[in-house]
């Protein structure tokens, strides 16, 4: 069974007597572990396709199913319970405590553990899985765009959750710190996490998507898998 199927999934977006698709008639199907790039001009919908999916909009039309369950019927406790398990999302700006240290905020995501000694323990570990152990104690203000996008990626690892999403998260870097969050990215992704990143740089998607889902005007356009990509 897929992890997450869309089906005919319609976002409309309602602001001072303004109306405007965000999304409209959208299928798609995502299996565990699978790696997706989503692609797209400005304005076409892709945040909105992450945003749905990961519950922080709601839809209007059509029915999600997660695992084979609706969540049509969701209401707000629902769909915390539903991002509690299942989602880790990753922004194009990084969104971390400035004020706080590598070490202090991947402890922040780490907080359903109890014993002090294993939080710092767990918390070591994944900064090393970032290759931040020798930043550990500097603040989230004095990083690098590269070191935040870890220090980001480091918190989603604490959670262990099934779905990476991630909106732009090489957005704001150079050529270099892109790849390496993108390989950061394919290592998790190869561990058996559903990972779907929204991106419009054609040689990241080149280079790493098995899958890539193209969005024109809030309709999907295609769904390719496999081979080269051209547009
Ligand atoms: P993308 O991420 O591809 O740039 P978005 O998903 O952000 O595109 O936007 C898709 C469409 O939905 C755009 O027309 C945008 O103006 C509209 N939209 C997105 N978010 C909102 C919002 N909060 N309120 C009103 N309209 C929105
Ligand atoms: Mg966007």
């Amino acid at each position: 069974m897929e992890l997450l199927k869309l089906q005919d999934i319609g976002k409309i977006y309602v602001s001072e007597g303004n109306v405007s698709v965000g999304i409209r008639g959208v299928n798609l199907s995502f299996d565990k572990g699978e790696f997706v790039a989503v692609t797209g001009k400005s304005g076409s919908g892709k945040s909105t396709l992450l945003n749905v999916i990961s519950g922080m909009d709601t839809y209007e039309e059509g029915e999600m199913l997660v695992c084979g369950e609706p969540t049509s019927h969701f209401m707000q406790p629902e769909w915390e319970a539903y991002r509690e398990e299942y989602i880790s999302f990753i922004f194009q700006d990084y969104n971390i405590i400035e004020s706080f240290t590598v070490l202090q905020n991947v402890e922040l995501a780490l907080m359903n553990i109890d014993d002090k000694k294993e939080r710092r323990r767990r918390a070591l570990e994944l900064i090393n899985r970032v290759g931040l152990s020798s930043h550990i104690n500097q603040k989230g203000s004095k990083l690098s765009g590269g070191q935040k996008q870890r220090t980001v990626i480091a918190r989603a690892l604490a959670k262990d959750s099934p779905i990476i999403l991630a909106d732009e998260p090489t957005g704001n870097l150079d050529p270099h710190r892109s790849l390496e969050i993108m390989t950061l990215l394919e290592r998790i992704n190869q561990m058996g996490t559903t990972t779907l990143v929204v991106t419009h740089e054609k040689e990241l998607v080149n280079r790493f998507a098995k899958r890539v889902v193209s969005i024109e005007e809030g309709r999907m356009v295609s769904d390719w898998t496999g081979g080269y990509y051209h547009t």
